[in-house]
């Protein structure tokens, strides 16, 4: 079938199709075949590992293929009962997590009042959050609340978590922050 540039922008976003590729099966085109011809040769002579999304709780099942020891691709695993083979936008993305080229791999610091960012050592940054995070303890730190209740807290400081944190690390930043008496913890997944 063939579709004039205007139907083709019309059912690509037209109220009730959410996506272009909607679009294109409003149309009658169905890119699946090439889609699965791309995809089984990116993914041809793979390993296939089974693992989950690690970004939220619901767990999606995801594949992973790996040549030569790299990661090469990383989509839904259809086996599983409750994504079936989909990935939420952010699931989506997860290769990025091990492949992406605009990631930062140095550590930055603007200085208060510079416009610009400048590189510095990891044990030099790790020091003055240290000493940034005791001062405003030290300066913020209520041990009881007007009534008399013992409560051991500092509002002053906000602990906020990425959901690609594991279990483990998250339960050690648990206790590190509550030890310090930081009340407000999040995670970026429930944001
Ligand atoms: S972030 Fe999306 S893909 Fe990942 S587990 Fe949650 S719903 Fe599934």
């Amino acid at each position: 079938m063939t579709a004039t540039r205007r139907e083709f922008l019309r059912y690509a976003t037209g109220a009730g199709v959410g996506t272009a590729l909607g679009g294109l099966a409003g149309l009658g085109l169905t890119l699946a075949p090439a889609r699965a011809k791309a995809q089984a040769l990116r993914i041809k002579d793979s390993k296939t590992v089974p693992s989950i999304c690690p970004f939220c709780s619901v767990g999606c099942a995801t594949l992973i293929h790996v040549k030569d020891g790299e990661i090469i691709n990383i989509e839904g695993d259809p086996r599983s009962p409750h994504n079936e083979g989909t990935l939420c936008p952010k699931g989506a993305a997860i290769y990025q997590l091990h492949r992406n080229p605009n990631r930062p791999t140095k550590v930055l610091h603007r200085k208060p009042g510079a416009r610009d960012w400048e590189v510095v050592e990891l044990g030099w940054a790790m020091d003055r959050v240290a000493e940034l995070i005791k001062k405003t303890r030290d300066e913020t730190f209520v041990e009881r609340m007007p009534d008399g209740k013992l409560v051991n807290m500092t509002t002053s400081i906000f602990a906020l978590g990425g959901a690609t944190l594991d279990n483990e690390f998250n339960h050690v930043a648990q206790k590190f922050c509550r030890g310090l008496g930081i009340v407000a913890i999040e995670n970026q997944a429930r944001i």
